[in-house]
């Protein structure tokens, strides 16, 4: 997997990114997380460029394609930061994270409104990605979606999974290097996608991994659990975990879940065993990443399984 890295990247904004981060900047993302808008960074001198070690631009380093992400650091004096048009959280040390749809367009801005007034702006590349497309012959299964009684079965899963995903806890795991929940056989990659008779199906949304019925899986990052309950008629036992700055983990079809929600969970820290609950035709964790609305690729944040 390349990793496009900018050549700027390597200097402040991975560094700062990595320490753990102080109750200020935690404080101030909770308050961009209440206000749904990016934090207000700490008084900064005036932007005149003069200053050594003054931010003027953007850094920032991570996967720049579809299904990736970057962490940066915001121009000094920022007071709102975009990503392709999403607001962005940006800490009291300024650094910020930011992901990319599995079907992001090529370029991407990156905005920042400045105390002085001024709109700061540069554009991203992001590079395409060749999904798994895989055409076939026969229709598309219908699924009941659209069956009334199927949806009052779903309808109150769905509302609860997209409150869920809604919570904004403040968590900080979004500036660590992602671990592997476990590791094992990869069953189904991100992206993947079926072509019935030229009807485009879902693409898979996650990464399954199939390591064996009753393998505990752990938290691949820092996080606050704000769902784990068995039963979902697609999903079977599922957890969410929130990593802070609108980054999310799902994992699907547990046997057993090993936290309560509302829990805060350390990277590491088991949290399930591996099963074959909802729809699943084996034992398997289904992990899937989203920032917003963006689906992204779990493999872009954990690097290959050795
Ligand atoms: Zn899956």
């Amino acid at each position: 997997m390349p990793r496009a890295r900018s050549p700027r990247a390597a200097c402040s904004a991975l560094t700062r990114a990595g320490g753990p981060p102080g109750l200020r900047a935690i404080a101030a993302l909770v308050a961009a997380a209440l206000l749904g808008w990016a934090a207000v960074s700490p008084a900064s001198p005036p932007d005149d460029g003069a200053f050594q070690g003054q931010n003027t631009r953007f850094s920032w380093a991570g996967e720049l394609t579809q299904g990736g992400f970057i962490r940066g650091l915001a121009p000094d004096g920022a007071v709102a930061v975009t990503v392709g048009g999403t607001p962005v959280a940006v800490a009291e040390d300024g650094s910020f994270f930011a992901a990319f749809d599995r079907d992001a367009p090529a370029t991407v801005q990156l905005k920042a409104q400045l105390d002085s007034g001024q709109l700061h702006r540069e554009a991203l590349t992001i590079a395409p990605r060749q999904w798994q497309i895989e055409r076939v012959a026969t229709a598309k299964r219908s699924g009941g979606g659209s069956d009334e009684a199927y949806w009052k079965i779903r309808e109150p899963e769905y509302n609860a999974i997209t409150a869920a995903r809604a919570q904004r806890t403040g968590a900080t795991g979004w500036r660590q290097d992602f671990i592997w929940p476990v590791k094992g056989r990869i069953s189904g990659r991100f992206g993947r996608q079926r072509i019935y008779n030229g009807e485009p199906g879902a693409y898979h949304s996650g990464i399954d991994i199939a390591p064996g019925h009753g393998v505990p899986f752990v938290a691949p990052a820092d996080g606050v659990v704000v769902l784990a309950r068995t039963g979902f008629s697609l999903e079977g036992g599922l957890i969410i975990i929130d990593h802070g700055s609108g980054l999310n983990s799902a994992f699907l079809h547990a046997s057993t879940i090993a936290v309560r929600e509302g829990e805060a969970v350390m990277q590491g820290q088991p949290i399930g065993n591996v099963g074959a609950t909802g729809r699943a035709t084996g034992p398997h964790l289904h992990w899937s990443l989203m920032w917003g609305d963006a689906r992204l690729d779990p493999l872009l944040f954990t690097g290959p399984m050795n």
